[in-house]
């Protein structure tokens, strides 16, 4: 059987290389060949994320788990923060900002739009926060925030800058030590393309600081930055059994990175991006994210009411292709394709022809096809 063709936003499709990593035989936490190898995947991890300045962490649990991580590492108890909502994703940095007891407000835009720094800069200055967490690619929205524009804005006045970077390290340009944010986070599943389950997260020196500085413990136990920072340091340190063939996979996938070179790996996402776009808007399509705002790792299109799901199931039953819909209110309508990892030309041909094919069946009508 053909392997099904994944273009939902993560997980996406893996290399046959880390493939076989994930099928080699058991190895055990404490062996010295793993933390060798789990040594050397901080490494390159750090070279996925351009962090030279600052501290990396990379351990078991998804990119919920990474954010989980950064909100109860950097708030206490009744620190004021602020989150940019662009979208499904911006809204649980809100409710993770409530479970670990701060004063958080939103600062939301309407659906499909992008963060404004202007409105960032605005809010920041009627009020203080102690942190503001963003969102670079709403998956949700499929909207990609100026992030280099909204991180500036923050630190301009001193307060930490957040980032939940699941949908775009590895795939869209992010150099953490130009961008100069507090924290990034991302899963292995996505631009990265190795199995889902490992989360990275870089921090800035001030970030350390900041959790040096607390008052209270973090009140989180497997999420601790502190002690996970134990096993970075020394990776022969026991805390929790990493998930080890799933690590290796991510080293191998990370390698993958490297070999590629992650400036021509954003470049390579550019591209795909603006061929995937450039297809759908051949065929007449809507996009949801507002224009100069589309991610080059997913994108949101919408069909008539109603048809997405016949859409989404032909392509499928038929042509084993896996997309996913839009998110609450948009489920009938919206439907998101995500293009990074490894996806290729000649996937990218064969799915335009498989939604050629699926338009046909449900009778969606577009100009040119
Ligand atoms: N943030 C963004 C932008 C995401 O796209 C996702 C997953 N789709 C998450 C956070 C949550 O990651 P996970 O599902 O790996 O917990």
């Amino acid at each position: 059987m053909k392997d099904v063709l994944l273009m939902i936003p993560g997980p996406t499709n893996i290399s046959d290389a880390v493939r076989s990593v994930m099928g080699e035989e058991q190895v055990g936490h404490s062996e010295p060949r793993f933390q060798e190898r789990f040594a050397e995947l901080v490494q390159l991890a750090r070279y996925a994320f351009r962090n030279d300045t600052g501290f990396q962490y990379v351990f078991t649990g998804t990119g919920t788990v990474a954010m989980e991580a950064a909100v109860s590492s950097t708030v206490e108890n009744g620190d004021k923060t602020l989150v940019l909502n662009s979208g499904y994703f911006g809204h649980r940095w809100t409710e993770i900002n409530e479970v670990y007891g701060a004063k958080v407000e939103e600062l939301s835009t309407s659906f499909g739009r992008h963060v404004s720094p202007s409105d960032v800069k605005k809010k920041l200055q009627e009020t203080k926060y102690k942190a503001v967490f963003m969102t670079h690619v709403d998956t949700g929205t499929t909207i990609v925030n100026p992030i280099e524009e909204i991180v500036k804005e923050v630190k301009a006045v001193g307060a930490l800058a957040v980032v939940d970077g699941v949908c775009s390290v590895g795939g869209i340009e992010l150099n953490f030590d130009r961008l100069g944010a507090d924290l990034v986070l991302t899963g292995s599943q996505k631009a990265i393309a190795a199995p889902p389950g490992g989360l990275l997260i870089a921090t800035s020196k001030e970030m350390e600081e900041n959790i040096g500085r607390r008052k209270s413990p973090i009140s989180t136990y497997y999420a601790n930055l502190l002690t996970w920072k134990r096993v970075m340091n020394d990776p022969k340190v026991y805390f929790a059994t990493h998930a080890t063939q799933l690590m290796l996979a991510l080293r191998q996938a990370l390698l993958e990175v490297k070999e590629e070179g992650i400036e021509n790996r954003w470049k390579r996402h550019k591209a795909i991006g603006a061929n995937i776009r450039a297809g759908l808007e051949s065929r007449g399509l809507e996009m949801v994210a507002e224009s100069g705002f589309r991610a080059d790792t997913v994108t949101g299109f919408l069909v008539p009411e109603g048809k997405a799901a016949e859409v989404q199931s032909d392509l499928r039953v038929k042509h084993q292709i896996e997309v996913a819909r839009g998110l609450g209110e948009y489920s009938g309508r919206m439907i998101r394709v995500g293009h990074f990892g490894n996806l290729r030309g000649d996937q990218i041909e064969y799915f335009f022809e498989a939604l050629d094919d699926a338009f046909r069946s449900a009778g969606i009508r577009t100009p040119s096809h």
